[in-house]
């Protein structure tokens, strides 16, 4: 049975204001589809839940040439996947939503509950990450801003403080070709095995990201520029396989064993590579 008091604040600095006051006690409750069964399952505890979805500024999604795409901590993966914007400027993120449970689910999932969640598994989080996103917290002291480069910090931890709540992701303006691919054993009822995003941007910078290769989820943004006509091929992506294994330590779990993971790796990286050659 949970015990915990349900708290739903109205405005933003209510929800600060809660936080504030009761600090690691208290749980952000956004859809709840991990939190609610880390609660059932003994596998976190805490005394208060703050429901963030009656906060404007929580279900807000908007887009400017200049800032970019800004997703509140509220907003589901359906609706972020239903917006305009993020179809047309931010496809990978359309992309890795498919990727997670099934549409009932992704009608209360959200987008910042699965990064602030940071599990290595996470189907968001290597997007995000090959996206450059960050994500904007706040407390009574202020906002600041944390680059998901430095936000995971290890199995289900990130890098907010106890006094602090995530307002809203946001991602720069997109300009390059992205793929994510994912191996699982179900599809739509299963963390990944492996997940693999990757970015060319257009100055020919390439970024990948992995998800369940390591206790965090991995970013490699120091890969090298290349041209997209010759990012299929075939030594281009060895080198570049062979860059990225030297740093992924998978582990043997339920879901897989180390061995099937290092395999699957260098394959979906292989993939997303010839995925990206090809996008026009
Ligand atoms: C059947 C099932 C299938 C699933 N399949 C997948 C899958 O295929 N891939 C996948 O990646 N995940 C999967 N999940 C996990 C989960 O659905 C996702 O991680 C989802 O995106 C979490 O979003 P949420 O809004 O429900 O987060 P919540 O459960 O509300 O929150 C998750 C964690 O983040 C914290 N948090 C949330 N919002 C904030 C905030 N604004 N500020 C600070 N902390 C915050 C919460 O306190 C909690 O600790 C599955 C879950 C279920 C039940």
């Amino acid at each position: 049975m949970l015990e915990q008091e349900y708290l739903r604040p109205e405005t933003l600095s209510e929800a600060v204001m809660l936080k504030d006051k009761y600090g690691k006690d208290a749980r952000i409750l956004a859809g709840g589809t991990d939190l609610i069964i880390n609660l059932r399952d003994n596998m976190i505890s805490c005394k208060y839940i703050i429901d963030i979805k009656k906060v404007p500024e929580m279900r807000e999604i908007s887009y400017d040439q200049n800032s970019g795409l800004s997703v509140g901590g509220a907003v589901t993966l359906n609706e972020m996947m239903k917006n305009e914007e993020v179809k047309s400027k931010y496809p990978i993120l359309v992309e890795s939503s498919k990727t997670l449970a099934n549409s009932l689910l992704r009608n209360r999932a959200t987008m910042l509950g699965n990064i602030c969640n940071a599990s290595p598994a996470g189907d968001m989080i290597p997007s995000a990450l090959v996206l450059e996103g960050s994500v904007e917290v706040l407390s009574n002291k202020g906002a600041r801003n944390i680059p998901l480069k430095h936000f995971f910090l290890g199995v289900k931890k990130n890098a907010i403080f106890d006094n602090e709540i995530a307002v809203r992701i946001i991602f720069p303006r997109f300009d390059g070709t992205g793929a994510y691919l994912k191996k699982s054993r179900i599809k739509g009822h299963d963390l990944a095995q492996i997940g693999v995003a990757g970015m060319l941007k257009n100055d020919g910078k390439l970024m990948l990201a992995i998800a369940a290769a390591a206790p965090t989820p991995l970013f490699f943004d120091n890969l090298g520029n290349f041209d997209k006509r010759n990012l299929g091929d075939e030594n281009i992506i060895k080198n570049i396989i062979e860059k990225v294994m030297k740093n992924i330590h998978p582990i043997s779990d339920q879901r897989a064993s180390k061995e099937y993971r290092i395999a699957m790796a260098e394959y979906l990286i292989g993939e997303v590579l010839q995925k990206i050659s090809k996008e026009v």
